[in-house]
């Protein structure tokens, strides 16, 4: 796989580099992919702005476009085994796991599919020999930064919203995970979607990535991933006067009060730190459990963690490795500061070696207590299954706890008194708060996104439309 797609062409990048991508179980080889350079990326985004410009696309059917993304959710879900494969083997993750990101793509299209003839402006009184009245149009040429940890998914969720409002599209993947970006250009070039619409341009983020956030064609940067790199989009953003929607991952906690049920909110605890072992920005990478039930709790987690397989996701097991050993290196240098600050290790916390996977960087589901809330592990996202515990004595102290992160994305709370849910979901400074649950099955309707540096905009749901759309006021004089 030597080629991006740019234009509805297979192309190499111009001076014929390449970027390989590997099996994070064994960290061999799987493909090559262009590794394209600023004129790669220009070729990329001017392609879109014309396509953009064109007849074609301007007098584009909404319904049309509606059609075409309702395609693709039958397409991928026809070729959904073979997605899954792709992105465990790229990413590493359990299967089941890549299936579920497959089918959650497959909705975003569907969703967003039914949206595109729904996007209409209002009339607005003014003076009675005015009419006055709004239009929503598209922003233009979209740029998507997408991080490794669910790559379709991402992919999927913020091109299907661009592409039911009217933009076009260009894609970089990250380095480590391009496959299903590419796999769902192909399925797009068998749709009636006109050439020069989705466009994917692959490399590595300090030259791909960097050239096409600070593009001038470009209208709206839609980036997930760090902060630091967040930062750096939104400079970019800033230069050119375009907005950017971030979405930067989180320190969340879940919060178990001693009346909630016990054996499901455990159960939802763990999945919610294992899930993908750990590397998902909505992980509830802090437990803050009531005083009272604490050494209870902590052994239902601790047994179930401890019963958690690890191995190579296409074997299925609870948890695969974590992406490389970059990101492996990077846990490690928390655990070691946990180590040196005298935390306790109630499980975990060591490199599990796999058979067959020797070069893969396994790590156990990890339990820390006795950390400092505000010591670096318990304020830093550390994108690993790594669980930090906190105890609280009364409800204040658990909203204290809580927002005292520079993080504001997901927030579970697991209580049996309803009074209380409605003060914390008031209360938590988090984009999403779940009650007596955690995610929600997948939550594509619902807006997601940030408060303080977990970012900002909302993506998932119609809020995200707003990204892709720009207002117009029409004011006629009759
Ligand atoms: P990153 O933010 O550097 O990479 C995310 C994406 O941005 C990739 O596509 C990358 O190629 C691109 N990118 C990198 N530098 C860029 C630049 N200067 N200009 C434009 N694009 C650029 O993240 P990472 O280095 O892969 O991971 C580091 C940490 O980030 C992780 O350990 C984790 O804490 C966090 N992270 C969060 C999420 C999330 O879902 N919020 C996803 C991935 C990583």
């Amino acid at each position: 796989m030597k080629h991006m797609y740019v234009g509805g062409e297979w192309v190499e990048s111009e001076d014929k580099r390449t970027v390989a991508t590997n099996d994070p179980a064994t960290q061999e080889v799987i493909a090559e992919v262009p590794r394209a350079g600023k004129e790669d990326v220009d070729r990329a985004v001017l392609t879109a702005r014309k396509t953009f410009e064109s007849d074609e696309w301007q007098d584009f059917a909404a319904e049309e476009r509606g059609r075409i993304l309702f395609d693709m959710a039958g397409r991928i879900r026809a070729a959904a085994e073979e997605f899954a494969q792709l992105e465990t083997k790229d990413t590493g993750k359990p299967i089941s796991q890549a299936r579920g990101d497959v089918e959650a793509a497959a909705r975003y299209f569907e969703y967003y599919a039914g949206m595109a003839d729904k996007i209409f402006g209002e009339t607005i009184p003014v003076q009675a020999d005015v009419l006055d009245y709004t239009v929503r149009e598209p922003v233009g040429v979209t740029a998507h930064i997408i991080p490794w940890n669910y790559p379709i998914q991402i992919t999927s969720r913020s091109t299907a919203a661009a592409i039911a409002t009217g933009n076009t599209v260009v894609v970089k993947p990250a380095e480590d995970t391009p496959l299903t970006a590419l796999k769902l250009a192909e399925l797009f070039d068998e749709t009636s979607l006109p050439k020069g619409v989705f466009n994917v341009v692959t490399g590595y983020g300090k030259e791909a990535g960097d050239a096409l956030i600070h593009h001038p064609e470009v209208n709206h940067i839609t980036f997930t991933g760090s902060v630091q790199t967040g930062r750096t989009v939104m400079e970019a953003g800033s230069k050119n006067i375009v907005p950017v929607t971030l979405e930067l991952g989180g320190k969340s906690p879940n919060i178990v009060f001693a009346d909630a049920k016990l054996d499901e909110s455990a159960k939802w605890v763990v999945k919610s730190i294992v899930q993908n072992a750990g590397q998902t920005c909505s992980a509830g990478s802090r437990l803050l459990i009531e005083e009272g039930v604490k050494e209870e709790f902590l052994q239902r987690i601790q047994k179930q963690m401890e019963r958690l397989s690890l191995g190579r996701g296409l074997d299925d097991p609870d948890l695969g490795p974590v992406l490389s050993q970059k990101q492996y290196e990077r846990i490690e240098m928390f655990l070691d500061i946990a180590k040196k600050e005298n935390a306790s290790f109630l499980t975990g916390g060591e490199r599990v070696h796999v058979d067959g996977c020797r070069n893969g960087y396994f790590l156990a589901p990890t339990i820390i207590d006795g950390l400092d809330p505000h010591s670096e592990v318990a304020q830093e996202e550390i994108f690993g299954p790594v669980l930090s515990v906190f105890t609280f004595k009364e409800e204040q102290e658990a909203i204290q706890l809580a927002n005292d992160t520079p993080y504001g994305l997901v927030t579970g709370v697991w209580t049996e008194n309803i009074g209380r849910a409605h003060r914390l979901a008031r209360k938590i400074r988090a984009g999403q708060v779940f009650i007596n649950n955690y995610g929600a099955g997948g939550g594509i309707q619902m807006p997601f996104g940030g408060y303080k540096k977990s970012g900002f905009g909302r993506e998932k749901g119609l809020e995200a439309l707003k990204n892709y759309t720009i207002l117009k006021n029409v004011a006629v004089k009759m």
